[in-house]
């Protein structure tokens, strides 16, 4: 099994794609848990990227594609599938009020380039750790706004068939935390965004506003995941409920409840896969006993599901 991983990476490795073997996946995700994947590939262009896809095809490797980890936690034990890494797509550029970035970009970068160009729209996703394809596949929102209000269009890779192809943002089947990309294998290879030209000083002060506003109510000092569950229903804020539950602080080895906003699981220090497993079910049947709700994870789960 090893030398079949071995004959793979030497394979990759002479295309001229950078990977890694065993790549401990905690070093790739905010909540910092996660074994081995067999196969780690940053591909830096849509070439190689298709390259790497053939090369596994043909060996009839699975794979899974990470953007910047931070909606996504990966199981204890070590992964015998391929890991893309899309942090080598990294491209970033304004025109005409238009902001292009590649799906490797992290928000903070683009919301870096917001403020020096005087560009507004996107504000809404300072404090985001995540990184743009990953934004557009889950259409990250905050303050009542998503990629979605803003988004243009989306260059789109069919993992199946090779074709790049221009996708709509009104095309990309939008919802709360949903979109077409949770249903296709496709690859989200960059976004166009349309934004309104601004005062600089003012978009940069509507940026640490809501950085401000997340470090008084978010555990930003613990590597976690973010929000663990969608909110099911409009009105029902799943923190609050948690919280009403006595749940704040709630351990279960060295994953915990976090104190500062119950909404969030967060690592303490060696918390495992399944020490979140447990605690998001046990999330899960007391608010279904309390509230007669159903919580559905927002985090993506890579291992057996909570
Ligand atoms: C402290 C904290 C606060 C957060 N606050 C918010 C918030 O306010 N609002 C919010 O919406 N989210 C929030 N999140 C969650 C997370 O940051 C977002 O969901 C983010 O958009 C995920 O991007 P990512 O690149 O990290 O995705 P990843 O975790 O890397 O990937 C998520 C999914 O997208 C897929 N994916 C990644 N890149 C691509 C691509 N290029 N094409 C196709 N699929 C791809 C992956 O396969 C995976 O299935 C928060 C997280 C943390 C840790």
């Amino acid at each position: 099994m090893k030398a079949r991983w071995y004959r793979l990476f030497r394979e990759l490795f002479s295309k001229n794609i950078w990977v890694r073997m065993w790549e401990p996946l905690s070093f790739h995700t905010t909540i910092r848990i996660g074994g081995r994947a067999a196969l780690f590939i940053f591909p830096s262009n849509v070439g190689s990227f298709k390259e790497a896809l053939t090369v596994l095809k043909t060996a009839d490797v699975s794979y899974r594609k990470l953007g910047a980890g931070s909606n996504t936690i990966a199981p204890d034990e070590d992964m015998e599938t391929a890991v893309i890494s899309l942090s080598g797509f990294t491209g970033l550029s304004t025109s005409g009020g238009n902001l292009v970035a590649e799906a490797g970009v992290p928000l903070f970068k683009v919301l870096n380039l917001c403020i020096e160009e005087g560009l507004s729209g996107l504000e809404f996703l300072s404090g985001i750790p995540g990184s743009v394809g990953g934004a557009v596949r889950m259409n990250a929102g905050a303050f009542e706004r998503s990629v979605a209000d803003v988004l243009e269009d989306v260059r789109v890779l069919d993992e199946d068939t090779g074709e790049i192809f221009t996708l709509r943002a009104e095309e990309a089947g939008f919802g709360y935390r949903k979109s077409i990309f949770f249903e296709k294998d496709w690859t989200v290879l960059s976004a166009r965004f349309k934004l309104v030209n601004a005062d600089s000083e003012a978009v940069r002060r509507e940026v640490v506003n809501h950085l401000k506003k997340r470090l008084a109510t978010q555990p930003l000092e613990l590597p976690s995941a973010g929000s663990v569950f969608k909110r099911p229903v409009k009105d029902f804020y799943v923190g609050k409920a948690v919280e009403a539950l006595g749940l704040k602080g709630y351990r279960i080895g060295d994953a915990a409840i976090s104190e500062k906003h119950a909404g969030f699981i967060v690592n303490l220090g060696r918390a495992t896969y399944g020490d979140v497993v447990s605690l998001v079910r046990l999330v899960k049947m007391k608010v279904r006993e309390s509230y007669g709700v159903d919580l559905e994870t927002e985090v993506e789960f890579w291992g057996e599901r909570p």
